[in-house]
């Protein structure tokens, strides 16, 4: 399943292309022009909240969802789309700013998704990913989401999860994040296997990311609390977090050949 680039593939499936990326600033720019035109006016130009329905529609939230967030009927935003039928008339040039707003502030959101749902899964693998590093076995987290081992395997492998599996990984990640498995009955043996592929595999550790980072999929781990700066390559070192990752080697080379250049 493959979105066009534009404004639900930069949402949903965390594509950072160019044209994504434009797509994602005029949904923005739009949307705040229109929230702020419809402060004073009596009518306003119904295109921008059109053109958001068409988002959301693209973004796979259903008209009856759209009314009934934005607090309308949804004949309202049936008409905003599709014009009357019964009268033979276009949709309307123009339409209640309050009509705007209240579109407007409808967003797509890990909440209002239709569960069928497909986005980008790097969040979704990164939270397993992490559990695992915290030595939660993947037979037992494989159960918590009633998944067999195999798909479960599987599941660590795809680039794209359902809102419904997203969902699931998140509020149990929530939940045992700050936990010792061996507090809940996971034997030292599992235990120190799964810190073991953790290491094996590079997986980052809970510590490393944060609700701002980990379900973006340009963000990377920050492993020493320094990655990706000049001084992350030796905070690697320091706290014997080995090896140094990309990000601070990056960084390293970049210092080296600044340090060179002003030598020169
Ligand atoms: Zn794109
Ligand atoms: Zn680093």
């Amino acid at each position: 399943m493959t979105r066009p680039h534009g404004y639900a593939r930069y949402k949903l499936d965390g594509c950072r292309c160019y044209t994504c990326g434009f797509a994602a600033a005029q949904y923005r720019d739009a949307r705040d022009h229109a929230i702020r035109r419809g402060t004073w006016q009596p009518y306003v130009d119904a295109e921008p909240a059109r053109a958001h329905v068409r988002e959301l529609l693209a973004c796979g939230i259903g008209t009856r969802t759209i009314a009934a967030l934005a607090h309308l009927d949804r004949k309202q935003v049936y008409v905003l789309l599709h014009g009357r039928s019964d009268r033979g008339t276009p949709p309307p040039a123009q339409i209640r700013p309050a009509t705007a707003a209240a579109i407007l502030s409808v967003e797509p959101t890990w909440e209002n998704l239709p569960g069928t749902t497909t986005v980008a899964a790097v969040g979704t693998v990164r939270r397993l990913q992490a559990l695992t590093a915290r030595g939660w076995p993947q037979s037992r987290l494989a159960a918590r989401l009633d998944m067999t081992p195999g798909n479960f395997g599987a599941l660590l492998a795809r680039e794209h999860v359902t809102i419904a599996t997203a969902r699931r990984v998140r509020s149990l990640y929530d939940e045992l994040w700050r936990t010792d498995p061996r507090d809940h009955r996971v034997a030292n043996q599992a235990y120190s296997r799964a810190l073991n592929q953790a290491k094996a595999k590079l997986w980052a550790p809970v510590g490393a990311w944060d609700d701002d980072t980990i379900d973006d999929p340009q963000a990377y781990p920050d492993w020493t609390g320094h990655c990706g700066t000049s001084s992350g390559y030796n905070a690697h070192f320091q706290n014997g977090v080995l090896p140094a990752c990309q990000p601070c080697l990056d960084a390293r080379s970049a210092h080296r050949a600044a340090t060179k250049a002003v030598a020169a």
